[in-house]
């Protein structure tokens, strides 16, 4: 029997190498698309035995042409540290790389599925955030190139689907975190581990009062898949997935002090700018049309992390 064919963009990617590892394990066949900017080998090395499964090694900002049944689409760094660290190509990477697939898209009549993300809300004014909030966002400051390329992406989308008829699936993300994300991609969560890991002081940015809500990589990708392989029409999205539980950033950096039993201490350092304050997904409609909601408790998954980072520090 033909397999399903199913085209990751950013596969090697935190979020896309667990995504390629579901959909093999579905048994679909998988080819993951790649410039490695952020992603990385050792995140896909266990995959590459399978038959199966296949690496391409391109670009989104240009044309590709390959044959699959479905696209999903996350090619775009996402820590502030390497969007910002070349601003320019994140915004093409989100708009010319969203253009790119949804010609594929409609040329092979195949269904897409977009990686948005809580950052089109912005610095939200509205608490939690349902996907009718429009937003609150910075067209000109420094995270505006990965903000507005994701928000321009959304935009792509959906007039694709009202022009073209194309089947889509736009799906904001919420914080995210777990095994394989990036070391070095100064996000709130593989910080706090590593520096705990590490005997080093734990930097807590502002007070740490500001409030985000993090889900764990398996709760995330079941949502995602359950989105897709979700056949009412109507269900295009925007569609919410991530966490309910909302923490404060101080709460966080003493769940890992904690867990890893570490003498770090908390230090403070400046607040980024335009860090919004609040963030947590209101999820009912994902609840409601797909049945999901996360599984795994921050305690858990940050456990789960952490034995992640411990085993890669020691293999340095
Ligand atoms: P990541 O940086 O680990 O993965 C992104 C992948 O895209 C990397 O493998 C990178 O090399 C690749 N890539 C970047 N630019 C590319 C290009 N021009 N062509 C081809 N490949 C390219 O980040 P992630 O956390 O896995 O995020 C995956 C997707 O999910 C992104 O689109 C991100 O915006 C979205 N998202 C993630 C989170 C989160 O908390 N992790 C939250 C919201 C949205
Ligand atoms: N495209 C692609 N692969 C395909 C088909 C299209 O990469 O199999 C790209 C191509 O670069 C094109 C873009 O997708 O510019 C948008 O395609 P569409 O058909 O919407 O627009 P057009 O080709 O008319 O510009
Ligand atoms: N943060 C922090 N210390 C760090 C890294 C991040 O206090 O070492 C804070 C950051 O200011 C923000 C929150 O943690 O308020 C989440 O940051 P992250 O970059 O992980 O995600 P995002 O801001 O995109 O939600």
């Amino acid at each position: 029997m033909m397999k399903n064919r199913v085209l990751v963009t950013g596969g090697s990617g935190f979020l896309g190498s667990h995504l390629c590892e579901r959909l093999l394990d579905m048994g679909r066949e998988v080819i993951c698309v790649d410039n490695f900017f952020t992603g990385s080998k050792s995140n896909i090395l266990h995959l590459l035995d399978n038959p199966y499964f296949e690496i391409v090694r391109h670009d989104v900002t240009f044309p590709l042409y390959v044959e699959v049944d479905e696209i999903y689409n996350l090619a775009c760094p996402a820590s502030p540290i390497h969007y910002q660290h070349d601003p320019v190509q994140t915004t093409k990477t989100s708009v010319h790389g969203a253009i790119n697939m949804l010609g594929l898209a409609k040329r092979l009549k195949a269904k897409i599925f977009q990686a948005s993300t809580s950052e089109v809300y912005g610095d939200p004014e509205v608490h939690p955030q349902a996907e009718s909030y429009w937003g609150n966002v910075n067209p000109i400051g420094l995270r505006s190139c990965y903000d507005e390329g994701k928000r321009c992406a959304e935009t792509l989308f959906f007039d694709y689907h009202r022009q073209h008829a194309l089947r889509i699936k736009v799906c904001r993300i919420f914080n995210t975190y777990g095994p394989h994300m990036a070391m070095d991609d100064g996000r709130v969560v593989s910080n706090f581990v590593i520096q705990a890991l590490k005997g080093k002081d734990i930097t807590v940015y502002g007070d740490g009062e500001q409030t985000r809500s993090f889900c764990y990589v398996t709760d995330m990708v079941d949502g995602m898949i359950r989105f897709m392989e979700n056949t009412a029409d109507e269900f295009i999205g925007p569609m919410n997935l991530g966490n309910p539980n909302e923490f404060t950033i101080r709460e966080l950096a003493e769940a890992v002090i904690d867990l890893t039993g570490s003498k770090s201490r908390i230090v403070h350092k400046a607040l980024p700018s335009d860090d919004p304050m609040q963030r947590r997904p209101d999820i009912t409609l994902a609840r409601d049309t797909l049945g999901w909601k996360p599984t795994v408790d921050l305690r858990t998954g940050l456990s789960r992390t952490i034995k992640y980072f411990e085993d890669r520090l020691n293999s340095l």
